[in-house]
This record gives structure tokens, sequence and C-alpha cells, in this order.
């Protein structure tokens, strides 16, 4: 399947969560199974050399774990706070109102491991910045992020580039 054709596949809601956004729904894609697994494969073209992956609760769970799999890597998973039964490391990140946490455990990374991190679809990029901190904080070598979704008026890719990160997305 082309990107176009798999871009297709994704449903725009608009007005969700709140009023003004135009939220990309992902799980028409997923219905999709042929779709699915293009995804996934492109996805995994684009972490070739990746040593680990890390995806963010819950989305990136979906890409990511698919894609550890297909390449027989680990799968780190970047959690939401209180959800992880061990010690856990965290980072703080600020939200369009708050902040929020994500907690990782310290002892999935391997010293000097090089980690790509995959999720469904990167906005002002803030998510994606932490869950680098988060894998660097714990050892890992970052030096990769996949998504499925690039929203580039949003300014995640430059944020993640001025992180030493190569940036990869199936579509905008
Ligand atoms: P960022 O932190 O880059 O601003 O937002 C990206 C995070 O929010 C991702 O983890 C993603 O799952 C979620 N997100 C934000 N907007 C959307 C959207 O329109 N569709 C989907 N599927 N996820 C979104």
């Amino acid at each position: 399947m082309t990107p176009d054709e798999i871009k297709a596949l994704v449903r725009t809601i608009p007005d969700f969560p709140k009023t003004g956004i135009q939220f990309r729904d992902i799980t028409t894609l997923l219905g999709h199974g042929r779709g699915f697994a293009a995804t996934v494969e492109w996805l995994t073209q684009a972490v070739a050399g990746a040593e680990a992956i890390a995806g963010m609760e819950a989305r990136g769970f979906i890409f990511g774990a698919a894609v550890a799999a297909r390449l027989e890597l680990p799968f780190l998973p970047i959690r939401k706070p209180g959800k992880l039964p061990c010690e856990v490391i965290g980072v703080e990140y600020e939200l369009e109102y708050g902040l929020d946490r994500l907690e990782m455990d310290p002892a999935a990374v391997g010293a000097g491991q090089h980690v790509a991190i995959v999720d469904d679809l990167l906005a002002t990029g803030g998510t994606a910045v932490a869950a680098t901190e988060l894998l660097r904080k714990a050892g890992a070598r970052v030096d990769r992020a996949a998504f499925v979704i690039d929203l580039p008026d949003l300014g995640g890719n430059a944020r993640l580039a001025s992180q030493s990160l190569d940036v990869r997305a199936l579509m905008a």
C-alpha cells in the first residue's frame, strides 16, 4: 500500500476532545488489517538499526510493540504515572494546561543501548521530548523517532531534531 492509501484510512474527527481540535483517529487504520500491517512494515524500516523500541502509553504501545516483535527486539513501555509495579524513574513535561509525567523501569535499558521511539502522532513534540529525556536518564542512546503521523505546523519535528533525533513520519 502507498502512504496515500494508508493516509486515507485515518479518520479526522472535528472538535475532539475539545472545540477547535481536529483529532486524527487511527482506530480506523487499526481496523484495516492490510493497512495496519503496511504501517507496521513502514515503521519497521524507519527504525532499522535500533537495539530496542520504546513506545508511549497508550497508542505508542500498539505500533511500537508490533514493530519490536517484528524485529525480535525488546519493547520498552513508557508509562503514565503510577502504573508500573517496580521502582521507576520519571520526567515531568508541560501540557497546554498543567503538567504530565512519564515513567519507566530504568533496569529495562542497557547502558548505551540504541533505542528508537515509536508513537502514533507527533504534534508539539512534548511527549516525545520527555520520553527521550527519560530514556537518556536511564542510559539509552536515543537517536531516532518514528511516527505514523506528523503535524508539522505544531513544531514537534523541529523540537526533536534539536535533541539530535532523526525523525521519520509516514504521513503529514
Ligand atoms: P505532543 O506531545 O507531540 O504535543 O502530542 C503527541 C501525543 O498526543 C501522542 O502521544 C499522541 O498519541 C497524542 N495526540 C495528540 N493529538 C492527537 C491526535 O489528533 N490523534 C491522535 N491519535 N493522537 C494525538
